[in-house]
């Protein structure tokens, strides 16, 4: 069996991680306590990609949750499915990384990760062959952003040859008034670009867009954000967890998915996009499940397709459907869409179907791209660095806890070039001639 550790680190990404938890074990017939309450195998075969078999067949997450303050992992595990979780698998501080990267990067994140990285080893260890690993974290604050990429970066080293996925929410002044996240964010991609194997972007002002005005919710909460966010993630891990063949291990997934190491940043849609409370659930068809998951209002980032062009994408349909209506939406859908898909990767459109709905759902579509127009979420938190970091302001909380100016300086000309390097590749056609010759004096990785 193939396994993940599961990895949650700072406020953000413990919220999302548990919420994540709770769909699982909704998905799998998993109860509070650990015991299997399902009624179909299938939700057992393969079981072990993210829980441990523990005594009296108690199924529990593989999953490590770290903070550097204890408040949220103490709401969790007090929470209804706190009991779920192994108890030594919470690892904590006191101090709190006050939305400051460097804190949890360099000082205080720095104290606790190899407490972390010990269980880390510890679950790794217990797998019979562990495919990779996944990190749900923020971007824009202290913990999850920065200890998180330490984190990201220390896995890299100890193993150097399985996959690192990251589940990373982008900051919007629309969700949080914290003004250094655009300093975190750019921070964490310069990391997550050279380390990371695979990063879904969950976007908070496309998420917080889409309570809004497409679910009318007038206030919307974190919880409304981490209900879409949980369907994101159990979507986009389904192919993992149920048997089939597409994406079926997250190798499989880079390998379909990753043109260019650098550009591994996804685009999530969903479809039926749902609210927390909603308690009827329209059934949609085939075509409609197709339309909506590729409809740029359903992303879970802000950047549109529609501006930019698909290098890769997956579409997984989840519940009972017929195999030929699904080739032949996705046929349909890519014939009139043509012009957003690179003509110089060819059957760059992959679907497939997942005989388990989520739960409350009869059928959905989740959908997985690598678009160009990712870029237009990057300029965003790069426009927001740039006009802060050109009068230097805040960055004494920065440099006070060690860091050099430089570090801002390279990250910043690291997001830019992702940026750059997307828009190439937008503008790239099949006959121009040796584009990677000209790729490589850009400075691209080793196998552009
Ligand atoms: P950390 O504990 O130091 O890692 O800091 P946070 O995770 O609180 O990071 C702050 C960023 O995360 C801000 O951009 C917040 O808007 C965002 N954030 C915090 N909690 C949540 C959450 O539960 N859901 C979502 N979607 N975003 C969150």
């Amino acid at each position: 069996m193939r396994e993940i550790v599961h990895v949650q680190a700072g406020q953000c990404g413990n919220q999302i991680g548990s919420k994540f938890w709770e769909v699982m074990a909704a998905e799998h017939g998993i109860d509070q306590t650990g015991s299997y309450v399902g009624d179909s195998e299938l939700q057992l075969q393969r079981i072990n990609v993210y829980f441990n078999e523990g005594q009296e067949g108690r199924y529990v997450p593989r999953a490590i949750l770290t903070d550097l303050e204890p408040g949220t992992m103490d709401s969790i595990r007090s929470g209804e499915f706190g009991t779920m979780f192994r108890p030594d698998n919470f690892v904590f501080g006191q101090s709190g990384a006050g939305n400051n990267w460097a804190k949890g990067h360099y000082t205080e994140g720095a104290e606790l990760v190899d407490n972390v990285m010990e269980i880390i080893r510890r679950e790794a260890e217990g797998c019979d062959m562990l495919q990779g690993f996944q990190l749900t974290h923020s971007m824009g604050g202290g913990t999850g952003s920065g200890m998180g990429t330490l984190l990201v970066s220390k896995i890299k080293e100890e193993y150097p040859d399985r996959i690192i996925s990251t589940y990373s929410v982008i900051p919007s002044p629309k969700v949080s008034d914290t003004v250094v996240e655009p300093y975190n964010a750019t921070l964490s991609i310069h990391q997550l670009v050279e380390n990371a194997d695979q990063s879904y972007a969950l976007d908070n002002e496309a998420l917080y867009e889409i309570c809004l005005k497409t679910l009318k919710l007038k206030n919307p909460t974190y919880s409304d954000l981490n209900h879409l966010i949980a369907n994101g993630i159990a979507g986009t891990t389904c192919s993992l967890r149920f048997p089939g063949q597409l994406n079926c291990d997250l190798r499989k997934l880079a390998v379909n998915m990753v043109p260019f190491p650098r550009l591994h940043f996804f685009l999530v849609g969903f479809a039926p996009l749902t609210a927390r409370s909603s308690q009827s659930f329209r059934v949609l068809t085939v075509p409609e499940l197709t339309q909506q998951a590729f409809d740029a209002k359903n992303m879970m980032c802000a950047a549109d397709p529609r501006h930019g062009r698909y290098l890769t994408c997956a579409m997984m349909f989840r519940g009972s459907m017929s195999s030929e209506e699904v080739e032949d939406q996705m046929h349909q859908m890519v014939n009139r869409h043509s012009s957003n898909f690179v003509e110089w990767i060819p059957n760059n459109v992959k679907a497939s179907i997942c005989n388990i709905p989520p739960k409350g759902l009869k059928m959905s579509s989740v959908f997985i791209g690598n678009s160009t127009a990712i870029q237009e979420a990057f300029k965003r938190v790069a426009d927001q660095f740039a006009v802060m970091f050109r009068r230097k302001a805040f960055l004494h909380w920065y440099t006070g806890e060690g860091m050099d100016e430089m570090e801002f300086t390279e990250a910043e000309s690291n997001l830019n070039d992702l940026v750059s390097e997307y828009q190439q590749y937008q503008d790239a056609t099949a006959d121009e001639e040796d584009i990677s010759g000209d790729f490589d004096e850009e400075g691209f990785g080793d196998d552009a």
